[in-house]
């Protein structure tokens, strides 16, 4: 197998371009890719500060990587969610990572400073860990961002990821989501732009960019995730790619390109209505935000009451 480019011995295939390469010619496809990205879809300006969602994982790293070696102001964020020894394992990935390169890590950790871990909180709030995780990694990617006056997120969502979210969302008609799911989403008062710089590059291209970069990451998967339906959607998206290889990237680029703005709207007109929590200020459809009522029942305090919710300003 020889290197599409240059002929030198070929490290990796990848179907769906029909191409092979050295490393040192798909550690330039990545990068090209993600230049790609963020300039098809306007994601991240030069003069940007920019935050990056880092959970130890492979995604993550290598997206703040190839931000870093692009030429980006990136600094990283990570959340210790209390999932036991995952957490603790995935920490020391990201934090070692940051270490050896001399990069700034942000960190917040929601048992010490929300009072909850996912498994606990999600159990007393009566919610599937995956929601309460979700949910409470929004509002601590959010509000770290706005405390440190970051203009963008970015989250090291790739391919296969998003490919399977619509598969999911389409599947069930979840019309909401559907409006929603863009490799950007622009700022609004209260919220970064949010960013998936990798969308174009799939998960074995991560892997494979980590090893050629010397990058440790956390391989095992999440313990909740064990069982949830996202991960049946990728299998069933990656059975339809070993048939018929582009499909993933056809149905998401599709899907973006033909048929997204016909839920974009809804989720438009929703946003109108947003207030500002009246407790930590984030916005809310309601008085109390989605995240100050999960921390009011996670940790089983009396829900403290408001009488006026303010609006934006
Ligand atoms: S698998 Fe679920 S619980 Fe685990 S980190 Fe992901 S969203 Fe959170
Ligand atoms: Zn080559
Ligand atoms: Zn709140």
């Amino acid at each position: 197998m020889k290197c599409t480019v240059c002929k030198a011995p070929a490290v990796i295939d990848i179907r769906r371009h029909n191409a092979n390469f050295c490393a040192e010619h798909f550690l330039r496809l990545c990068r090209d890719q993600v230049v790609k990205a963020i300039k098809d879809f306007t994601m991240i300006e030069p003069s940007d500060r920019v935050l990056v969602a880092v959970s130890g994982g492979k995604d993550s790293l290598a997206v703040w990587d190839i931000l870093v070696e692009l030429g980006y102001q990136a600094d990283g964020l990570y959340l210790g969610l209390g999932i036991g020894d995952y957490s603790d394992a995935s920490g020391e990935m990201a934090r070692a990572f940051a270490h050896d390169r001399g990069w700034k890590l942000l960190e917040v950790d929601l048992p010490t400073e929300h009072g909850f871990d996912i498994p606990t909180g999600a159990k007393a709030a009566r919610r599937v860990p995956c929601s309460a995780c979700g949910l409470s990694k929004r509002h601590l990617f959010d509000e770290a961002a706005r405390t440190g006056g970051y203009d963008v997120l970015v989250t090291g969502h790739n391919l296969d990821d998003e490919a399977a979210v619509l598969f999911g969302n389409v599947l069930h008609w979840q019309t909401d989501y559907l409006g929603r799911q863009l490799p950007v989403l622009p700022a609004r008062p209260g919220f970064p732009r949010k960013v998936k710089p990798l969308v174009r590059l799939g998960e074995r291209e991560m892997a494979a960019y980590c090893v050629l970069r010397g990058i440790d990451y956390i391989v095992e998967e999440c313990p909740m995730a064990a069982g949830n339906r996202h991960l049946g959607y990728k299998d069933a998206l990656n059975a339809i790619e070993a048939v018929s290889p582009g499909t993933k990237h056809d149905f998401y680029f599709g899907f973006l390109a033909r048929a997204s703005e016909l839920f974009t709207p809804a989720v438009a007109a929703e946003q109108e209505l947003l207030q500002v929590c009246a407790r930590c200020g984030a916005p809310t459809p309601g008085e109390l935000c989605a995240f100050c009522r999960l921390v009011d029942r996670a940790t089983d305090r009396e829900p403290v009451p408001v009488s006026l919710g303010r609006r934006p300003g």
